[in-house]
């Protein structure tokens, strides 16, 4: 937050990227870090580059890889370099790019910036534990930094693979984050670290600088859960500047709040309401998750709530990012995209529940002209007051199944049963099956006939009708059902 607002916000040279590890199912943290990076891009006018850091073999998976592609296109992000597009950096998968960390290991090493390290788990382990004992920091103490050659050849011929490990400079190292100010790290806090383990396999400590560093990337936009990572780029930085990898530029890094979960926590993948699929499976629009996703950290002015990704690019700025961890509200997010429901024509809800609806069969995958023609009827009864997408299948899903298939949800009572009889024998002869007309022969017989409360009368007709005491508008939905299925299903009730 000490950063002056840039007076000139266009800066097509900004480059910033979203790359996270295909391991588990998307979580909300996630796509709350590629809209904010996305957002920062759009805003400058530059570029929103997406990378795949898959190295990690035990943890990554193909199908998490997979998952992460279909949720941000759910979620309408677009990227101008990255996965199944391309772009001058290509490729950005990093499982495919081994040769360049390779090579790029071998430079640090003959540069002297980095040396190989032959202390064993056990030997490191002992000398951190001394350490702790006498009061001093853990960590590695560089042993091996300036090993002599006998030393190496000793090492070497007990059959000892080395680390590669990245020789820390010995001072103090300071950045200005985006969100929270100037940072010191004391060089007793940052100590050598591996670049490269003893098998070959290159670390994300060597990885994620180095394509920082080729695909020129601007701005860090990150976890707070990261910012220990920073000097350590930082030095690794100038390093990778002086054996001419990259254009030799640092990045300027922003570490975004924490998101808190239930009690407090930091919210874990594995808390349900972290699950990016589990909102699309719910019926949650794109528009209304990220809309809140945005609040975690951000706000558009005070006072307002809501606004669209277009709103939100103009006005993002980085340095108005708050510092504190962020508490994750579900039934915010609710509301949020419940407000967002309403801002869609019903043209628009009629088109986004059709998949919902496919996938609870109520609708062909091909829908028939009669479905749609229900469905375009039955919609404009229903959108507003519709908070999630899901709830189309559970509001008109007695519009679109036969008698037999009719899910029953409730029941009609015995004394509704009587009320139900009398609405059909009313209902039998009916000349015109019309909204008007239904509703004026119910009227007549069961509020001026029977004497009963509307509430006692139309009740138990609603449950006949749908299988549910919470409908749509009953004499509507009466007539979209149709006279010949309306008066089965009252008679169904009955028996
Ligand atoms: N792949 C890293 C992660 O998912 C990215 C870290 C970073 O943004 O630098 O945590
Ligand atoms: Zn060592």
């Amino acid at each position: 937050m000490t950063d002056p607002a840039p007076t000139l916000d266009r800066d097509p040279s900004v480059r910033v990227r979203f790359c996270p590890s295909p391991t588990g199912s998307p979580h909300v943290g996630l796509a709350r870090t590629a809209l904010f990076n996305w957002a920062f891009a759009r805003h400058h006018g530059g570029t929103f580059v997406f990378r795949i850091e898959d190295t990690d073999a035990a943890r990554d998976s193909e199908e998490s890889y997979q998952t992460i592609l279909e949720v941000m296109r759910w979620l309408g992000f677009t990227w101008d370099e990255g996965p199944e597009i391309g772009g001058p950096h290509a490729p950005y998968r990093q499982s495919q790019r081994y040769d360049v960390y390779r090579d790029v290991a071998e430079r640090l090493h003959a540069a002297g910036r980095a040396y190989h390290c032959y202390c064993s788990t056990e030997e490191l382990e002992d000398r951190n534990a001394k350490a702790r004992a006498e009061g001093r920091a853990p960590g590695y103490d560089g042993h091996c930094r300036e090993l002599t050659d006998e030393q190496v050849a000793a090492y070497q011929a007990e059959g000892r693979q080395p680390v590669l490990r990245f020789r820390m400079p010995d001072r103090a190292i300071t950045f200005t984050d985006l969100v929270r100010g100037d940072i010191t790290f004391q060089p007793e806090n940052v100590p050598d670290y591996a670049l490269v383990r003893a098998n070959g396999h290159p670390l994300y400590t060597l990885v994620n600088p180095v394509d920082d560093a080729l695909m020129e990337i601007t701005h860090v936009l990150r976890g707070e859960d990261l910012l220990s990572s920073t000097p350590r780029q930082i030095a690794l930085y100038d390093a990778l500047a002086e054996i001419g990898v990259g254009n030799g530029t640092t990045p300027r890094f922003g570490h975004l709040p924490y998101v808190m979960g239930q009690g407090n926590k930091k919210l874990s993948k594995r808390d349900p309401e972290a699950s990016l699929l589990g909102y699309r499976e719910q019926g949650f629009l794109p528009e209304g998750l990220l809309n809140y996703l945005a609040l975690l950290g951000w706000a558009i002015a005070e006072d307002r709530d809501i606004f669209s990704m277009t709103e939100m690019v103009e006005a993002f700025e980085i340095a108005r990012v708050n510092p504190n961890p962020a508490r994750f509200d579900l039934k915010k997010c609710e509301a949020i995209n419940a407000s967002h429901m309403r801002l869609l024509s019903v043209e628009e809800i009629t088109e986004r529940v059709t998949p919902y609806l496919q996938s609870a069969g109520l609708v062909d995958a091909e829908p028939t002209a009669a479905q749609a023609a229900l469905l375009a009827a039955a919609m404009p009864l229903v959108h507003e007051r519709m908070n999630k997408l899901t709830e189309a299948a559970d509001m008109l899903g007695f519009l679109f199944v036969g008698e037999a298939d009719l899910v029953r949800v409730d029941e009609v009572d015995e004394a509704g049963r009587e009320v139900v009889r009398a609405a059909h024998d009313a209902l039998a002869g009916l000349p015109d099956w019309t909204t008007a007309a239904i509703e004026e022969a119910l009227r007549t017989t069961l509020i001026d006939g029977l004497g009963l409360k509307p509430r006692v009368a139309f009740g138990p007709v609603r449950v006949a009708v749908t299988g549910r005491r919470v409908s749509p508008p009953l004499f509507e939905s009466l007539e979209l059902l149709g006279r010949d299925r309306s008066l089965s299903r009252l008679q169904g009730a009955l028996a």
